[in-house]
C-alpha cells in the first residue's frame, strides 16, 4: 500500500458527511465518528510507513555515501572545461592531495606530461560520441610521484543541464607489475632445464617445452596426469613412498631418479622437486626440475675427449700419452719385459703443407694414422704430439735389452715402411717419408720425461741423418747435446760479454796483391778458449742467436771499412761478411743494413755480402729482391761455396751476383783427383761465362795456386798465404805480405 497524504483522508471524510440523509442523524454521527476513527488509524500506520520509507532512504544515502567515499576507486566529476567539479575522498588520496585543494583544478595536471596528449585526444573522443570509455596511462601526484592508472569515462549532466564528465580512477600498477612478474616467471619457466608444476595433490597443472623433450610426452598429454605417468620399474614402492614424505615434510627432494620416457626407455634423471606453500605454510603446488643425467655423461664424455685426444686424428694426445707411459713402466717393471718409445716425424711436411695446401696436410695426417694403426699391436699405443710428430709405445717386448732392440727396430722398420708409400690425393701421388728415434726403457728405471727426451734425441740424429730412418737413443749422444745445451746459454751472453771477435783472411789477385778480405768470426770463450764458427754458427741458427750475432758482425765490419777508409794503404780493401741464410731472411734485413752503413759512415761499395745456396732453396724472389735492394746500395754479393750445392744455373745468372767462391774441397785435392780439377775448370768457365769473377777459398798451396792461376781463376783465398787473423796481425800484412810461405793449420777439435 502506497501511503496517502493526510490532507486527501481529510477532505474525503467531510465529503462523505456532506453526503449523509438526514433522517437518521444519530446513528449517522456514530458511524462517522466510527469511521473517522478508522481513518485516524489509517492515517497512523501511513505516517509509520511514511517515516520509515524516509529512514530506508537516508540509510540508503548513507551507503552510497560510504561507498562514494570510500570506494576504491576515485571518482570525479569534471566540467565541461576538464576542472575537477567534484572528487571522493579516494580520489583526492590517490592524486595525493587535500580534496578541497583539488576543486576547480584541471584534472590534466595529474596526467604525467608524456601521457597528456593522448588524455585530450580519449576525452575529446568521449565528448563527441558520447561513449563510456577506459584508457590506461600515467599519473602523476602532487609530489612528483607516479603510477599506473586506469580512467572509465562517462558522459553526463549535471542539474542545471550542462555536460559534466565522470571519470572512475584505479590504480592499477600492482597489476602491472603483477603482469609483468608473470611474464618473467613464464620466461623462466620455460628454461633449458625440465619443469613441471602439480597441484597439492600432485597431479600436473603445467609442464615446459624440456620437460616434454626429456620425457617424450606433450603438454597436454602429462596435464591431468600425476608424476606416477613417468615411472620406471628401476625404483620399488618405497622409494617413491620416501620421495613424496619427504617432500610433503621438509618441502624439498632431490636426487637422481631412474624414469621412463614415453618410448619405454628408461633413463636417469637429477630431479628437484620443492613445494610451493602460501604465508600461512598450506602447500598449494609443487614445482619439480628435471635434468637428463644420461646426456651430463655423454658431454663429460665429450670434455674428455676434447682433453685427452687428438681432434683431427682422434689419437691420444701428449697428455694421455704421459698418462700411459707411465702405466707402461709400471707394468712393465712389475713384468721384467721391456718397452719403447717410438718417436716419429714426417719429412718435409711442412713442404706438402705449404704446397699443397692445409687440407692436403691434414688429410696426410689421417692416413698416416690410418697406416699406423695398420702396423702397430693391438696394446701398443698411439698418439699425436701436435703437428707432424707421432709417438707409438711399444710394451712387452723381450727382457733383454738386446732382444727388445731387435723387436723394437723391426716393428720401426715396418712403420717407416708403410709410410714411406706414396699417398694419393686427387689423382696424383704425394711422397713423403718418416724419422724415427727410439728409446728403450725397462721398467721404472727411467722417467717418464727422461724417456721423452731420448726418443726426441734420437729422432733429432735419424732427421740430422739421411732421413726415412731409425735411430736409437745413444747414452754419448746425449752427453752432446746436453754440452751443447750448456754452449748454447753461454752463446747467449757471448754479444753482450764482448766475447767475439772478427778474424781477417786476406784475399789476393793474380798479382799476390792483397784486395780485400773474409771476415770470420770467432768467439773466446771464457773456457774453451777460441771457439770455431762451425761448431757454434749452427747452434746460433738453430736458437734464433744468429741475428744478434748476424748484427754484432755487419756493425764491426762497416766500422772496420770506416776506420780503413783513411789510410791510403787500406782504403780499397773490400771487406766480405757471411750472412747466415736465416739472417738473410729475416724481415727487415735490408732496412738492418742500410741503418747499420748510415751510422758507421761506412762506404757500401767497400762492402761483400757472401751467401749461401741453399738462400735460394725457398722464396727465391723475394730473396732476389732482397739482393737487387742492397745492390742498389752498393753493396756487393758473393755465393759462397759455389758448387757444393745445388744451384740452378738458369737460376744463378738472374742473381745480382759479383762473384763465385769455389768451394775449398773442390781446390783441396786439385793434384790428386782429375774430377775435382774437371769441376773447378768448369766452375771458373762457368763464372766467365756469367761475367762473374772467380774466387777460390782454401788455397793452401803454391801448386793449387799454380793450376788456379793457369785456369783463368782471378782471385784466391787460403792458408797458401794467409790465415784468418786477428786485426793488428791481419794490418801486418797489409805492410809486409808474406810470400810463398804457410804455417801448417793445426788440427781442428770439435770446439775450437
Ligand atoms: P766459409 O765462409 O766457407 O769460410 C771459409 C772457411 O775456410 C773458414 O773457416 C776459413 O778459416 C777456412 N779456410 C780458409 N782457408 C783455408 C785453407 O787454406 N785451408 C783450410 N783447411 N781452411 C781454410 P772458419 O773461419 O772456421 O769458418 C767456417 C764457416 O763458418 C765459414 O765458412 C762460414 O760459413 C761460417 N762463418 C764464419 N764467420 C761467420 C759469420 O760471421 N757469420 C756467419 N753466418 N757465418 C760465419
Ligand atoms: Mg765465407
Ligand atoms: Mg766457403
Amino acid at each position: 500500500m502506497s501511503p496517502k497524504p493526510a490532507d486527501d483522508l481529510r477532505r474525503s471524510a467531510e465529503i462523505r458527511l456532506v453526503q449523509m440523509p438526514p433522517t437518521a442523524p444519530e446513528i449517522a454521527a456514530d458511524e462517522l465518528l466510527h469511521e473517522f476513527h478508522l481513518y485516524q488509524i489509517e492515517l497512523e500506520m501511513m505516517n509509520d510507513e511514511l517515516r520509515r520509507a524516509l529512514i530506508t532512504i537516508e540509510e540508503a544515502r548513507d551507503r552510497y555515501l560510504d561507498l562514494y567515499e570510500f570506494a576504491p576507486v576515485g571518482y570525479f566529476t569534471l566540467n565541461s572545461a576538464g576542472m575537477i567539479a567534484e572528487v571522493n575522498l579516494t580520489g583526492a588520496s590517490l592524486l595525493g592531495e587535500e580534496r578541497g585543494l583539488l576543486l576547480k583544478r584541471r584534472f590534466a595536471q595529474f596526467i604525467a606530461p608524456e601521457d597528456r596528449d593522448e588524455w585530450h585526444q580519449e576525452i575529446l573522443r568521449v565528448a563527441l560520441h558520447g561513449d563510456r570509455k577506459s584508457f590506461e596511462l600515467a599519473l602523476q601526484r602532487a609530489d612528483g610521484s607516479r603510477f599506473q592508472a586506469r580512467l572509465d569515462c562517462l558522459p553526463r549532466t549535471d542539474s542545471g543541464n550542462r555536460p559534466v564528465l565522470r571519470v572512475a580512477l584505479t590504480d592499477i600498477s600492482e597489476r602491472l607489475l603483477a603482469e609483468e612478474e608473470l611474464r618473467i616467471a613464464d620466461i623462466a619457466f620455460e628454461s633449458r632445464e625440465g619443469m613441471v608444476v602439480t597441484d597439492a595433490q600432485g597431479i600436473i597443472v603445467r609442464a615446459n617445452q624440456a620437460f616434454c623433450r626429456l620425457t617424450g610426452y606433450r603438454a597436454n598429454e602429462v596435464v591431468g596426469n600425476t608424476l606416477a605417468l613417468l615411472k620406471s620399474e628401476r625404483h620399488d614402492e618405497a622409494f617413491h613412498q620416501n620421495l613424496w614424505s619427504s617432500l610433503v615434510r621438509d618441502g624439498h627432494w632431490q636426487g637422481d631418479i631412474w624414469n621412463r620416457h614415453k618410448n619405454g626407455k628408461a633413463y636417469a634423471e637429477w630431479m628437484n622437486l620443492d613445494a610451493v606453500k602460501t604465508p600461512d605454510g598450506r602447500t598449494t603446488h609443487y614445482v619439480g626440475t628435471l635434468s637428463d643425467i644420461t646426456r651430463n655423461d655423454e658431454a663429460k664424455a665429450e670434455i674428455h675427449r676434447l682433453a685427452y685426444y687428438d681432434p683431427l686424428t682422434q689419437l691420444p694426445n701428449r697428455r694421455l700419452l704421459m698418462d700411459r707411459l707411465g702405466q707402461a713402466l709400471a707394468a712393465g717393471s712389475r713384468s721384467g719385459r721391456h718397452g719403447a718409445l717410438l718417436f716419429l716425424d714426417l719429412d718435409g711436411f711442412k713442404n706438402i703443407n705449404d704446397n699443397h695446401g692445409h687440407g692436403v696436410g691434414d688429410l696426410l695426417l689421417i692416413e698416416v694414422t690410418r697406416r699406423l694403426h695398420e702396423v702397430v699391436r693391438e696394446g701398443d699405443s698411439l698418439s699425436r704430439l701436435g703437428g707432424d710428430e707421432f709417438v707409438v709405445v711399444l710394451e712387452n717386448l723381450g727382457a733383454e735389452s738386446a732382444e727388445a732392440a731387435i723387436q723394437a727396430e723391426s716393428v720401426g722398420e715396418k712403420v717407416r715402411e708403410s709410410l714411406a708409400r706414396p699417398y694419393q690425393h686427387a689423382g696424383r701421388e704425394i711422397h713423403c717419408t718418416a724419422s724415427i728415434g727410439i728409446a728403450l726403457f725397462h721398467g721404472h728405471d727411467e722417467a717418464v720425461e727422461t724417456l721423452f727426451k731420448q726418443a726426441d734425441l734420437a729422432l733429432y740424429q735419424a732427421k740430422g741423418a739421411t732421413k726415412n730412418c731409425l735411430r736409437f737413443f745413444d747414452p754419448a749422444m746425449q752427453a752432446t747435446m746436453e754440452e751443447r745445451g750448456v754452449l748454447e746459454k753461454d752463446l747467449g751472453m757471448a754479444v753482450k760479454r764482448g766475447q767475439l771477435q772478427l778474424h781477417y783472411q786476406a784475399q789476393i789477385d793474380r798479382s799476390r796483391r792483397i784486395i780485400g778480405a773474409e771476415a770470420l768470426l770467432r768467439w773466446l770463450h771464457p773456457k774453451r778458449g777460441l771457439v770455431a764458427p762451425d761448431v757454434f754458427i749452427p747452434l746460433a741458427e738453430e736458437s734464433g742467436l744468429i741475428h744478434s750475432i748476424g748484427h754484432w758482425v755487419l756493425k764491426t765490419a762497416c766500422a772496420q771499412i770506416k776506420a780503413w777508409a783513411t789510410h791510403p794503404a787500406t782504403r780499397d780493401l773490400r771487406l766480405t761478411i757471411n750472412v747466415s741464410t736465416r739472417q738473410f731472411r729475416q724481415p727487415g734485413f735490408v732496412d738492418e743494413v742500410r741503418r747499420v752503413l748510415v751510422n758507421s759512415g761506412a762506404n757500401p761499395s767497400r762492402l761483400k755480402l757472401e751467401v749461401a745456396e741453399n738462400l735460394f732453396a725457398n722464396n727465391a724472389t723475394d730473396i732476389t729482391n732482397k739482393m737487387q735492394e742492397l745492390k742498389t746500395l752498393g753493396i756487393g754479393f758473393s755465393m759462397d761455396d759455389f758448387g757444393a750445392g745445388h744451384s740452378l744455373l738458369s737460376y744463378l745468372k738472374r742473381l745480382p751476383l759479383e762473384q763465385l767462391k769455389i768451394d775449398r774441397s773442390f781446390v783441396s785435392n786439385l793434384a790428386t783427383d782429375d774430377n775435382n780439377a774437371a769441376i773447378v775448370q768448369t766452375l771458373i768457365a762457368m763464372g766467365q761465362a756469367m761475367g762473374l769473377k772467380v774466387i777460390a777459398e782454401g788455397v793452401e798451396t803454391e801448386a793449387q795456386l799454380e793450376y788456379l792461376d793457369q785456369h783463368d781463376c782471378t782471385h784466391f783465398q787460403g792458408d797458401v798465404f794467409s790465415q784468418a787473423l786477428p786485426l793488428p796481425e791481419f794490418e801486418k800484412l797489409l805492410d809486409a805480405p808474406p810470400r810463398k810461405t804457410r804455417t801448417p793449420r793445426p788440427p781442428r777439435s770439435p770446439t775450437a
